[in-house]
């Protein structure tokens, strides 16, 4: 069914306590990792166990924040964080990694034990020989007008509004075209299978059937401040699990704890010298970045006192390639919330600075060509280098690089491993705001349409090879083009093929797993609470006439409209396009 992608199926449940008190987790691990002659031995699972009473009183408090949060957006959903999580194997056709994670809480001894393993083959082809991956040899249009041909053979083809696709659009004219499906560019009277969006999921109005390529509450569950917020509370339960992520501390509201936590450091170690990189909120594409060594050092203490922002430890032993920082930009779908579902896109890019690396110093702190490894950035630096070749330059195919790791016998799958597992935590520790954002826009019961979306995630390699997450955009570019200077002062768009291979794989191949002919009926004996008939991603695709539905009608935020230049991935600016932008996202946690 689908190449490019690993699937990652998340089931979750939910159980009410036995002794009828506060909400109790409960789970089993429904499937473990295959132990299939492939299964790499180096696949170490991950475990932690939180116990007794400190756990609880913090679950407690989690499962009170959300409970607000729902009690805010007058949603009716009853489930607390997840307890069961299933991970399943890809579809035969994908052959390629097989993934198992599970969550086990012990409901009598208030233990709470979250393991999450990814075990697998990585980006194998047909052979695998003395740890190097070999391609697949099959060509890449083979497998299209196969796949193609099998989908289009005995129905009509799927429609795709394409009027909202902003910079995406020429990676999925490409996609529409190899499925043999069919573009509405300008829109169409009638419903569409398909709505594609460059931004949110209020680019079009008055969607009641179909699916969407956005989920409400995206935007804002990923802005940085959101997205800390969510990983820190889980961090909080499992803080071995959710060691991915460097400590961080939000600003305005945690300058003092920052301030404190660090002079204390400092004052019980003096060699100690750490640093700091600082993000604001809405930023992206490296704007407003900077690095400090102390906390005095913050450009928000004079002046802009109310600008947010996450500060952060600086991961200053990352893996280097030719002595140059990078980082991997894999896509990961949400296919579904309920139950959480999840690809990964096996191949991605490597993002590489353009200076070599120097561990930071007062000197270098602000070269961002050395320290900071944005496109949009790096870029912009004479050592950019385009390539014609997808494993070589300054972006290349993440798959080179992990060819490279293997070749110098680094441990691959477990590197891949490691980083399955931090996507499927990181979804985890989203996805109950996330359900509360989709039964606002789309309430249980009402037409409407069902959503996926590519997110794009950054992602660190440290030295050791752990990975580390840095953020997850809700918008990632999938421009396939790149600017260039054809000549002085004239500049020109030419096709990247690095940006064609990965992003034109991730499109289509997203098309073909959310295909409404491969839809299922919805679940019998649907696990969670939301009651029969509820269960807004097992809504039937019938066609609803336009208007049945109201709805809030908003306008575009700021940025939504803005083109989107080169390989800079979209964002909307701080109020976003959301719906909702409750207050309560912004508490302290
Ligand atoms: P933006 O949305 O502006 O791109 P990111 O969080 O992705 O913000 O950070 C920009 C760049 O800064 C990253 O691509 C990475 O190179 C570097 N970076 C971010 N966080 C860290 C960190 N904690 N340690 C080391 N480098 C980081």
């Amino acid at each position: 069914m689908s190449d490019h992608y690993v699937k990652v199926k998340v089931q979750l449940e939910q159980m009410k306590s036995a002794d009828g008190g506060g909400e109790t987790e409960a789970a089993t691990e429904e499937e473990a990792a295959r132990s299939s002659s492939s299964s790499p031995g180096s696949a170490s699972p991950v475990a932690a166990t939180v116990g007794g009473r400190r756990a609880a009183v913090r679950t407690s408090v989690a499962n009170r924040r959300r409970s607000q949060s729902r009690a805010k957006k007058g949603a009716h959903d009853n489930n607390t964080c997840s307890s069961s999580i299933k991970q399943e194997a890809s579809s035969p056709a994908q052959e390629t990694v097989e993934t198992s994670a599970g969550k086990m809480i012990n409901r009598n001894s208030s233990e709470r034990m979250l393991q999450i393993r990814g075990t697998g083959k990585v980006l194998q082809g047909k052979t695998e020989t003395n740890g190097v991956v070999v391609p697949n040899r099959r060509s890449k249009d083979q497998h299209t007008k196969d796949d193609g041909n099998k989908l289009t053979k005995k129905r009509k083809p799927v429609t795709v509004d394409t009027s909202k696709a902003k910079t995406s659009l020429e990676a999925l004219k490409v996609s529409i075209r190899q499925l043999k499906w069919k573009e509405f560019p300008v829109g169409r009277r009638l419903a569409c299978d398909i709505y594609w969006h460059g931004v949110s999921f209020h680019d079009n109005e008055n969607i009641v059937s179909g699916q969407v390529n956005k989920f409400p509450g995206m935007i804002e569950m990923l802005r940085k401040i959101n997205l800390s917020r969510a990983v820190r509370t889980m961090q909080e339960l499992f803080p071995e699990e959710y060691n991915f992520y460097p400590r961080s501390w939000i600003l305005p509201d945690e300058y003092q704890l920052f301030a404190t936590q660090i002079r204390l450091a400092k004052d019980s170690d003096s060699s100690l010298k750490p640093t700091f990189i600082v993000k604001p909120d809405g930023g992206s594409q490296g704007d407003g970045i900077y690095l400090i060594r102390d906390p005095s050092d913050l450009r928000m203490i004079s002046g802009a006192h109310s600008k947010h922002a996450v500060v952060q430890e600086y991961i200053h032993k990352p893996l280097l390639i030719d002595k140059l920082k990078f980082d991997i930009r894999l896509y990961v779908l949400v296919k579904s919330l309920q139950p959480l579902e999840i690809y990964i896109a096996k191949e991605g890019l490597s993002r590489f600075c353009t200076e070599p690396y120097q561990e930071p110093s007062q000197k270098n702190l602000d070269q961002v060509y050395m320290h900071l490894t944005n496109y949009s950035l790096n870029v912009q630096s004479g050592n950019f280098v385009h390539s014609d070749s997808t494993n070589t330059g300054s972006k290349r195919t993440f798959s080179s690089i992990l060819y490279r790791l293997a070749s110098k016998g680094v441990d691959i799958k477990k590197v891949w491993s490691d980083i399955i597992s931090l996507v499927i935590k990181t979804v985890i520790a989203l996805e109950p705001e996330l359900k509360v954002y989709y039964q606002a826009d789309i309430p249980p019961g009402k037409p409407g349409p069902t959503c996926f979306q590519i997110l794009g995630f950054d992602i660190l390699l440290m030295k050791n090879l752990k990975p580390v997450l840095l953020e997850v955009n809700a918008n990632p570019s999938m421009r396939i083009e790149h600017e260039q200077e054809v000549s002085p002062g004239v500049f020109e768009y030419v096709p990247s093929p690095v940006d064609e291979e990965v992003k034109v794989g991730v499109i289509r191949d997203t098309l073909r797993l959310v295909d409404p002919a491969l839809r299922k009926p919805p679940h019998p004996t649907p696990v969670c609470s939301t009651g029969p008939g509820n269960d807004p991603q097992a809504r039937g695709q019938s066609s609803v006439t336009r208007g049945q539905i109201a709805r809030t009608q908003r306008s575009p935020g700021p940025g939504s409209e803005a083109p989107c230049p080169s390989d800079r991935d979209q964002t909307v600016g701080q109020t976003g396009t959301g719906h909702l932008n409750p207050a309560w996202l912004n508490r302290p946690s």
